[in-house]
């Protein structure tokens, strides 16, 4: 059989293997999208003929990992897609969005592209393309078998503890006379999650698919999240009487600062002042966490029993409606607002950062990654102007960050998670999503955990396994 690496390749975003039988049977593992700078031509070609997929084998809801469905959908993929009941509910609302960041996007893009004399690019795709794609997710539980072919694949998924719904995905497949197991880490979580269980061992494996996005680096320490934050509330919002605008991604960690200031507000250790978790996304992320309590870690199931739900408190409002996210602006009283994007590059954040980030009793709380070139990276490196909507503001706000959240575990937690493998029968072991140094030393230390064959593919390579 071979394998092509259509993404993610010697970089973090773009998810696409490809797997090809001894009988010609094609499985797509993720269709993620290109996300950074000069992405665009990278998303618009696939470098295979979606319509020649048999079947998508999805590892978790992130864009990088899902964000080009709804184009295999729309240039001719017509197949089954296979991922855990979690990661269909989260795409529900994912790709929709995407489908919409994708019209605006197109529109901003070749208005640029016009005035450099350049040939406009088509868009990705649209709302129609997304909803015709999620008519083929086909949800199966962690641990339930599924067939491929006929009588030649065989798969099951594990939990990655990732993201709610995040799975490895393991294969066994039919090659000659006989079967080969494959397992595909997606991208692979933290051991103590704030929420989430911690992840399941795989069987062994002769070829490993293994994710290397923090290949090269240790966390720090998980800070105290709670005391953190209840020190920065209680300057921002009590001693300053100024909002704290808290930008986040809309999935995983909204809910980790909801649980962070319900465990606050239970202790009594919250200020009486109004929370807003302001992003319609957020919100149905949320109600897709709920929904899936059975892969909660103890520690916050016990919580649950006690406080009866981990994502509401007294003065905690989740705003769906553009007039009420307007209206948070005209009131001055102290407040806390969540929104999206994390990287306040879009979204209800962006207009909350521009109305208050001339107020010194402002605190803007960062509590990701934030690219350079973002709204947040420029104020995470400590810049007094910034430009916002096409009008320069000057910074007066507090800013803050809190570093350590992360849903990537770093080497030591990957080679953890590895570790339920016998590393001398792995034939073969490919490292993807990451980059190309990164994955240079984590490769150095797998050998040293007695991985031998160890191969870095490059975009659209392919190999015979
Ligand atoms: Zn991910």
């Amino acid at each position: 059989m071979q394998l092509q690496f259509h993404g993610a390749a010697r970089m973090v975003t773009g998810s696409k293997h490809l797997i090809t039988t001894d009988q010609g049977t094609k499985i797509l593992l993720d269709c993620g999208l290109f996300q950074g700078i000069q992405t665009d031509e990278l998303n618009q070609h696939f470098g295979f003929n979606p319509s020649e997929i048999d079947y998508l084998v999805l590892s978790h809801a992130h864009i990088d990992h899902s964000g080009l469905i709804p184009r295999l959908v729309k240039q001719g993929f017509k197949g089954p897609i296979y991922c855990t009941g979690a990661t269909a509910d989260l795409c529900q609302i994912m790709l929709m969005d995407s489908a919409y960041i994708q019209e605006k996007d197109v529109e901003r893009i070749n208005k640029r592209r016009r005035h450099q004399g350049r040939e406009e690019l088509e868009m990705l795709y649209d709302s129609e393309d997304a909803k015709r794609a999620l008519d083929l997710f086909k949800p199966v539980r962690y641990g339930q078998n599924f067939q491929l072919g006929k009588d030649e694949v065989d798969v099951f998924f594990t939990d990655a503890a990732h993201i709610i719904g995040s799975a490895a995905v393991n294969l066994n497949i039919k090659d000659g006379g006989t079967f080969k197991k494959l397992t595909f880490t997606g991208d692979i979580g933290r051991p103590e999650d704030k929420i989430l269980r911690k992840w399941d061992d795989f069987p062994q494996a002769d070829l490993i698919i293994c994710e290397s996005t923090y290949g090269d680096r240790l966390h720090e320490a998980q800070p105290d999240l709670q005391a953190h934050l209840q020190r920065i509330v209680y300057k921002c919002c009590v001693e300053d009487r100024g909002k704290l605008i808290i930008p986040a991604f809309a999935v995983d960690r909204t809910q980790e600062l909801i649980y962070a200031l319900d465990r606050l507000s239970s202790a009594g250790q919250l200020p009486r002042i109004p929370v807003y978790i302001d992003s319609p996304l957020a919100i149905k992320a949320t109600a897709v966490m709920k929904a899936n309590e059975e892969y909660f870690n103890p520690e916050i199931l016990d919580y649950i029993e006690r406080d009866g739900d981990a994502f509401a408190f007294p003065y905690l409002h989740y705003i769906s409606d553009v007039a009420d996210s307007k209206a948070i602006n005209d009131r001055d009283e102290p407040c806390i607002i969540i929104s999206a994007s994390g990287m306040a590059e879009a979204g209800r954040v962006k207009h909350h950062i521009k109305n208050n980030i001339e107020k010194p009793s402002t605190t803007i709380l960062f509590v990701g990654y934030a690219a350079p070139h973002t709204l947040a990276g420029q104020l995470k490196r400590g810049e007094k102007h910034v430009n916002i909507f096409g009008q320069e503001y000057e910074v007066k706000a507090h800013i803050q960050a809190l570093e350590s959240f992360s849903a990537h575990g770093d080497y030591n937690e990957m080679i953890d998670f590895l570790s339920c493998q016998d590393a001398a029968r792995v034939d073969q072991l490919f490292l993807v999503h990451g980059e190309y140094d990164t994955q240079t030393s984590f490769k150095l230390k797998l050998q040293r955990e007695g991985f031998g064959r160890i191969h870095i593919p490059e975009m659209h390579e392919r190999v015979v396994v």
